[in-house]
């Protein structure tokens, strides 16, 4: 590109994909980043100046430090409410974002984009192995796995992003075959000042693209405009011919296009995760112009994801279940609606709650949960829950100790006995990540069936 330098404002894993990009395209940028001891490596060439960005920048300071910028790519994180972005804005600095970039890069291929408050990573990881076992090659990523302009270099056939909220609201362009809207309740209200920006942010997938896929049972999905390129996925029969359903036969799943029968899927494979059939739904309308055979053989290769809903161990008729991904209300919800009755789980719950009020889970934990372990630095607002509840509540800060006790809380005359990790919240209270927190459980559990 020709004169000015962009510049590029956090050194995240998408900054660092942004500043290898520029390096190869022999532009010359600047980073901003609020991390003081922020090192570089030298191999940006193209790397002119790295400024340490305070919370006490005045708008002079970010003039100056704008000053002969040409283009500013923003990290998913940076809010569009921030000063760098009012002054680029007020300077006609175009302000964009990794994907952007990668938009103008793509050359005509194919591109789905799903979004959702929850089973992003899980469509999109099954969208990808559908299509590779459909003989396609697939690149992955966004929101999960490697950074967007990473993928350019595998020059895929078909490829897929996972789109967060924070990623969409700053897209300028961005040209998708398919748009996919998963499910949308509350999350990040900490990040998103409201409920409606936060859904804002999500529908934008829509403007991306003319094929829009979207649950008919979550209304939150639905594209303004429902008619042409439309195509729901959802429980029950399909009244459109294009879009996907499910009927429950004795030991499967039946899943229908319209009134046509495309493949049956065992309830004995979905192990418990009912949910998980909406994910299958939306997978199956994302990819049927490339592949429009549906195929269980195809389904059932695909492992699903660490760490969500997975089945750890079963320690003397005890079901232990790591869904330590869950970091919302409704993932926990959507876990607790695949069990029969209360007399059947434990839930371990709580960490950082982003803003969000947890009493919500009220009515799903007084319908499912015959006890409650509290897992959390701040377990207050969560004892106060299991009172109201009515059901026996212990709070810990220690994984090990919270998968004995729930052990100890199993009603061991139930006819199925479960204990699921599904903490509603975020786990940067006493865990690094959601996989630490997924890893330490497992680790407690072995512990557990050790001793018995
Ligand atoms: P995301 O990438 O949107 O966070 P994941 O696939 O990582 O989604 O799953 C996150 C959590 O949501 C897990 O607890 C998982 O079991 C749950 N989940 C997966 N699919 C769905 C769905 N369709 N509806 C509700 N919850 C789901």
């Amino acid at each position: 590109m020709a004169g000015g330098a962009s510049a590029i404002i956090g050194y995240g894993l998408t900054g660092r994909s942004l500043s290898r990009w520029l390096t190869l395209e022999n532009e010359s940028f600047k980073i901003f980043d609020s991390d003081p001891a922020l090192s570089i490596r030298n191999s940006h060439k193209g790397m002119i100046e790295v400024l340490h960005v305070t919370a006490g920048w005045s708008a002079k300071n970010w003039e100056e430090a704008l000053d002969g910028v040409v283009r500013l790519y923003l990290s998913p994180g940076v809010s569009l409410d921030s000063p760098a972005v009012r002054i680029a804005r007020d300077q006609e600095i175009p302000v964009l974002t990794d994907l952007d970039l990668f938009n103008e890069n793509i050359k005509k291929k194919p591109v789905i984009g799903v979004t959702g408050t929850n089973g992003k990573s899980t469509v999109v990881a099954l969208i990808g192995h559908l299509l590779e076992m459909s003989g396609f090659s697939v690149a992955i990523g966004g929101n999960y796995g490697k950074p967007a302009l990473d993928l350019l270099d595998e020059k895929a056939d078909i490829y897929v992003l996972e789109l967060s909220s924070f990623q969409l609201e700053k897209i300028q362009n961005l040209n998708l075959h398919t748009s996919v809207f998963l499910n949308f309740s509350d999350d990040h209200l900490d990040y998103h000042v409201s409920r409606a920006s936060y859904l804002d942010a999500k529908r934008r997938i829509f403007d991306f693209s003319d094929r829009k896929v979207f649950y008919r049972q979550d209304k939150a999905t639905f594209p303004d405009k429902e008619g042409l390129g439309a195509i729901s996925f959802g429980f029950g029969n399909p009244s459109e011919s294009e879009s996907w359903g499910v009927r429950e036969n004795q030991s499967d799943y039946c899943i229908l296009r319209g009134s046509e029968e495309m493949c049956l899927v065992p309830k004995a494979y979905l192990g418990g995760r009912v949910h998980y059939l909406l994910n299958i739904l939306a997978a199956l309308a994302s990819i049927y112009p490339f592949n429009s055979a549906a195929r269980f053989e195809s389904i059932e290769s695909f492992e699903g994801l660490r760490h969500r809903f997975e089945l750890v161990n079963e320690v003397n008729g005890v079901r232990f279940i790591n869904d330590s991904k869950a970091t919302n209300v409704s993932a926990t919800e959507a876990a607790l609606r695949n069990f029969e009755s209360k007399e059947q789980v434990i839930l371990i719950l709580g960490g950082d709650a982003k803003g969000v009020d947890l009493s919500i889970l009220e009515m799903s934990i007084s319908k499912k949960v015959l006890g409650l372990v509290i897992l959390a630095l701040d377990p207050a607002p969560l004892l106060e829950l299991g009172r109201r509840c009515g059901i026996e509540t212990f709070a810990t800060i220690s994984m090990e100790e919270a998968v004995k006790e729930a052990y100890r809380l199993v009603n061991t005359s139930a006819d199925a006995k479960n204990v699921i990790l599904s903490p509603a919240c975020a786990s940067f209270d006493l865990f690094t990540d959601y996989q630490e927190r997924g890893r330490s459980f497992e680790a407690a559990v072995k512990k557990l069936s050790e001793i018995g």
